[in-house]
C-alpha cells in the first residue's frame, strides 16, 4: 500500500536494520524497542491484520519467529522474550500492516505482565460457549 510505512521499508524507500528475509517475510529491528533486540516480523505483502493474512504466510511467519527469537536473544544476552501482536485499534495497532513483535526480556527490566480480571458467576462458561459457537 502506497502510504504504508512498512511497505515503504519493504520497497527499501525507507531504511531499516534488517535481520532476516525470505520470499514471504521480512524482519527488522523496531525503531523504538521495548528492550534492545526487539524485532518486528511481517509479511512482505500488505495485509492489515491477522484475519486477512493467508494461513501459509502465517505459518512462514511462525517459523521465522521461532528461528529468529533464538538469534535475537543470543545477540543481546537475554533468555526470555514476549511475543506480541497488536491486532486492531483497541489493541494499540499503530501500523496497519500486520506484524509480530519479538521482545527480549531481562530480569528486573521494569515491565509487568497483564493484571488478571475476574469473571462473574457463570460468565466464563457463557463466553466459552459463545466462542465455540462462533468458530
Ligand atoms: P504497533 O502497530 O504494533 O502498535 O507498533 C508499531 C511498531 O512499529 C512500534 O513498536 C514502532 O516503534 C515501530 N515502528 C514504527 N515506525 C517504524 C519505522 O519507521 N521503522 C522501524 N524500524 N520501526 C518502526
Ligand atoms: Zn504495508
Amino acid at each position: 500500500m502506497a502510504d504504508c510505512i512498512f511497505c515503504k521499508i519493504i520497497k527499501e524507500e525507507i531504511p531499516c536494520a534488517k535481520v532476516y528475509e525470505n520470499d514471504e517475510v521480512l524482519a527488522f529491528l523496531d525503531i523504538s524497542p521495548v528492550n534492545k533486540g526487539h524485532v518486528l516480523v511481517l509479511p512482505k505483502k500488505h495485509f492489515e491484520n491477522i484475519e486477512n493474512l493467508p494461513d501459509e504466510i502465517l505459518c512462514e511467519i511462525a517459523r521465522t519467529i521461532k528461528k529468529l527469537s533464538k538469534a535475537a536473544l543470543k545477540a543481546v544476552g537475554a533468555d526470555s522474550f514476549n511475543l506480541g501482536l497488536n491486532n486492531g485499534k483497541n489493541a494499540g495497532q499503530l501500523v496497519q500492516h500486520v506484524h509480530f513483535h519479538i521482545m527480549p526480556r531481562f530480569e528486573n527490566d521494569g515491565y509487568k505482565l497483564w493484571i488478571g480480571k475476574k469473571y462473574t458467576e457463570g460468565e466464563m462458561e457463557k463466553i466459552a460457549k459463545s466462542i465455540k459457537k462462533n468458530l
